[in-house]
C-alpha cells in the first residue's frame, strides 16, 4: 500500500477485541534538537529503537485517548479534540517532555483521520479510537530527561466498551496517586502500578477498583481508570474535585456541563467514602458511575467497603442514562453542539 491510497479495510466490524487490531496507516514525527519535525503518515509497521532508548528505563511515555464517530450527517466527529490536546501538553510538561505544537497535533490527526476515514463506520455503537502517544528515543542509560522522542498515532476500532453494570471494591491497601504525584498526568507508569491491585480485586470476584486519597484513605478519588460521579437523590451530581492526583477527565467535564443544563445541581467536591456508604444503608437513592472516552459511562451495581457490599440505584430513570444519551446524542450531532466540541 503507498501512502496515499485508500483501502476499504478487511476486517469484521461485528466481532473484534478492543485494542488488537490498528487501522493501515499510522502517523509519527520526531524531536530532535530542540523542535518537533513535520508529520509524516504511514503504513503501520514496527519501529526500531535501540536498547538504551530511555523509554525503556525511566517511563516518559505519555498517551492520549479520543474518539472519531461517524455523525447522522455522515460526516466524522473527533470529539473534543482541542481539549485532548490541552490535556497531553499538560502530561507531557508534568513528565519533563517537550510539549506537542497544535498544529502538529490537530491537523496530523485530522488528515490520518481523513485517509482512514473508511474505518469510521456508520454505527450507533461503533467508534474509532484515537491513540497518540509520545515516547522518549534518546539512546542513554543515565537517569535524565531525553532530548529525543517520537510522537505516533494510531488508529483501533472500538464497539461499546463495558455493558453490564460494574461490582467495584473499595481500595484500602494501595493507592493510585499521592498529591505532588503525577495521577493528573497520563504517563504509562500510572497505569503500570495500577494492573497488580486490579488483578487481585478480578480475582475476589470484583470488576474494578474505587481509588482513595493517599494520605487518609477516606476521599474516593477515582474508580478504575475512569472518573467517578455520583447523582444522589436524583437530582445532584457530585464527583471529587480535581487535584494533581486525579486525571482531569474529558468525559467528567463534559457530563458536569450537561448536567447542569439538565437542572441538576452540580456539586465538585471531596467525597468521603463513609458519606455515600451511609447515604445508601439510610436508604438514599444514590447513583454511582465511572465516566471516560471508552464507555461514556459505566453504571456502578455495588460497592464493596471493608467486606461489605453496598447496592447503588440502577433503576431505568436514573438520571445518569440521562446524561450518556445526552451526551451520545452530542456527539453524534443528533443534539446542537453549544459548547464546540465536535470537530
Ligand atoms: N481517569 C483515568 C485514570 C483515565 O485513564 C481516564 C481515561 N483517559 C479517565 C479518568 C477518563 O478520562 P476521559 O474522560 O478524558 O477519557
Amino acid at each position: 500500500m503507498n501512502e496515499t491510497e485508500t483501502r476499504k479495510p478487511d476486517f469484521d466490524f461485528e466481532n473484534f477485541t478492543f485494542g488488537v487490531q490498528s487501522t493501515d496507516r499510522m502517523l509519527l514525527a520526531a524531536y530532535q534538537k530542540g523542535e518537533w519535525t513535520e508529520y509524516r503518515i504511514a503504513p503501520v509497521q514496527s519501529i526500531s529503537l535501540s536498547p538504551l532508548a530511555m523509554c525503556f528505563h525511566y517511563g516518559q511515555t505519555v498517551f492520549e485517548g479520543l474518539k472519531a464517530f461517524r455523525m447522522t450527517d455522515g460526516k466524522i466527529n473527533i470529539f473534543r479534540m482541542e481539549s485532548h490536546w490541552k490535556r497531553m501538553n499538560r502530561s507531557l510538561e508534568r513528565m519533563a517532555m517537550p510539549p506537542l505544537p497544535r498544529t502538529l497535533f490537530m491537523d496530523g490527526i485530522l488528515e490520518l483521520l481523513k485517509m482512514e476515514s473508511d474505518w469510521v463506520i456508520d454505527d450507533p455503537d461503533y467508534s474509532l479510537y484515537i491513540r497518540p502517544f509520545v515516547i522518549a528515543t534518546e539512546n542513554k542509560l543515565g537517569v535524565d530527561a531525553s532530548q529525543e522522542y517520537l510522537f505516533m498515532v494510531v488508529l483501533s476500532p472500538m464497539r461499546a466498551y463495558y455493558n453490564k453494570p460494574l461490582k467495584v471494591k473499595v481500595e484500602t491497601d494501595y493507592i493510585r496517586s499521592a498529591r505532588g504525584g503525577a495521577g493528573a498526568a497520563k504517563n504509562g507508569g500510572n497505569y503500570g502500578a495500577s494492573l497488580l491491585p486490579q488483578i487481585n480485586a478480578k480475582k475476589e470476584g470484583f470488576d474494578q477498583i474505587i481509588w482513595l486519597d493517599a494520605k487518609e484513605k477516606k476521599y474516593i478519588e477515582e474508580s478504575g481508570t475512569m472518573n467517578i460521579l455520583f447523582i444522589l437523590n436524583g437530582n445532584t451530581l457530585v464527583t471529587p474535585a480535581l487535584s494533581d492526583s486525579i486525571l482531569d477527565g474529558i468525559t467528567r467535564d463534559s457530563l458536569l456541563k450537561l448536567a447542569s443544563e439538565e437542572g441538576f445541581t452540580v456539586e465538585e467536591r471531596q467525597v468521603a467514602i463513609e458519606e455515600i456508604v451511609e447515604r445508601i444503608e439510610n436508604g438514599e437513592r444514590v447513583e454511582a458511575f465511572g465516566a471516560g472516552t471508552a464507555a461514556v459511562i459505566s453504571p456502578i451495581e455495588t460497592i464493596s467497603y471493608k467486606g461489605k457490599s453496598h447496592a447503588t440505584y440502577l433503576e431505568p430513570d436514573a438520571g445518569m442514562y440521562r446524561l450518556k444519551n445526552k451526551l451520545s446524542a452530542v456527539r453524534k450531532g443528533m443534539n446542537p453542539d453549544t459548547y464546540g466540541w465536535n470537530q
